[in-house]
């Protein structure tokens, strides 16, 4: 029996992917062996490899002008590449600070070259993002770093912050892939596969071409955007399991209709929720300003602490699962990525109105 598993990451994926996963592990398409087992430079594994490059460029209409990178050490490592490739020349980078993980990219920037915090919501306990047009412009920087999700506190950025021709460095590690996204003023989008795509141990990064010119020379090769680009991921061995896994759930979500459906899909899940929580009499309580609310990550509270010991308790009983706020903030998260279902979001609202009722 499968849980209900609202976990922040290493998260759900389709069971759909698990069970090809399962059938095709002992013996992989007639080789007699798993695809752990195959090296990383013969065929078998080059249309694996392949595949989910172009699975991942098809769902996103082409990226063209951008190079698919999967490089290793998590989204964390990317918080000291992007700057280590793209300020090397000097040149100063500006970062907006939404929350634990944005800090944790600025202070890695920190020690590269020149990042400047230019816009935050820490004194209002990250409960929002920028609105529209709020962001001041620096038109020399190097880059504008943001998180369009944050997974802990669970607010989302629902536009792409308007930058002039300064590009953009994104961490999308927790809403990558769950709406349609235009890449133009992109630089760099990188993620941590385990929230949206796949297994932990690959990080996607997308790279707009033009800026591998700027990776210096002295660069260890597997922190290098331009050495990794040269050799199309394969400079070293690739975590193979997670590229071959995060490909199939690419190609189960174009067949899923894409991004589009996934937005809407995804859309649908947290209007639910946040309305059992905004129905509620103020006995659970949204963190986010309505207007930025995730539909990624739901982080509410109720009433006191021992009610929310006593919620985590009461659902983990019925089969729902990972949904303690991250450690740093306490509280209630459900996570409702890609591939949780919109039956587990109704089994939870169902579960909500019962609690209240009995224990409120
Ligand atoms: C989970 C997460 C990270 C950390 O990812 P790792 O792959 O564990 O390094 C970074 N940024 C965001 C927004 C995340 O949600």
């Amino acid at each position: 029996m499968r849980v209900h598993n609202f976990g922040a990451g290493p998260s759900t994926l389709p069971l759909a992917v698990l069970e090809q996963v399962r059938d095709e592990l002992i013996d992989y398409h007639g080789s007699g062996m798993s695809i752990l087992e195959t090296s990383h430079r013969g065929p078998r594994y080059d249309r694996v490899h392949r595949r989910a490059i172009e699975n991942l460029r098809e769902l996103l209409g082409g990226a063209d002008n951008h190079t698919v990178l999967f490089m290793a050490g998590g989204a964390r490592t990317q918080f000291s590449a992007a700057p280590m490739n793209l300020l090397a020349d000097g040149g100063r980078a500006a970062y907006v600070t939404t929350g634990r993980w944005s800090e944790m990219a600025l202070e890695a920037a920190a020690r590269y070259g020149d990042a400047t915090e230019v816009w935050t919501s820490r004194e209002s306990g990250y409960d929002r993002v920028p609105a529209p047009g709020e962001l001041e412009i620096d038109p020399g920087a190097a880059y504008l770093h943001y998180t369009s999700n944050n997974t802990i506190r669970g607010t989302q950025f629902h536009h792409v912050p308007a930058v002039g021709d300064t590009p953009l460095v994104c961490d999308m590690s927790s809403d990558i892939l769950s709406r349609p996204v235009a890449l133009a003023p992109f630089g760099v989008i990188y993620a941590g596969a385990q929230k949206n795509l796949g297994p932990a141990g690959v990080t996607i990064v997308l790279v707009r071409k033009d800026l591998l010119e700027r990776s210096p020379e002295d660069l260890p090769e597997t922190l290098s955007y331009a050495a990794m680009a040269a050799k199309n991921s394969l400079l070293n061995t690739p975590p193979v399991f997670a590229i071959y896994v995060v490909g199939l759930v690419l190609r189960y979500l174009h067949e899923s209709g894409g991004l589009a459906a996934a937005e809407r899909r995804n859309r649908r899940k947290a209007e639910l929720l946040y309305r059992a929580i905004d129905e509620s009499d103020d006995f659970y309580r949204g963190h986010a300003r309505p207007a930025d609310r995730s539909w990624m990550n739901v982080a509410f509270r109720l009433p006191t602490e021992d009610l929310e010991r006593r919620f985590l308790v009461d659902a983990e009983a019925v089969g729902m699962v990972g949904l303690k706020g991250h450690r740093s903030v306490g509280g209630i998260r459900a996570s409702l990525y890609n591939a949780l279902e919109r039956s587990s979001v109704e089994a939870l609202t169902g579960f909500m109105d019962e609690f209240q009722k009995t224990r409120g």
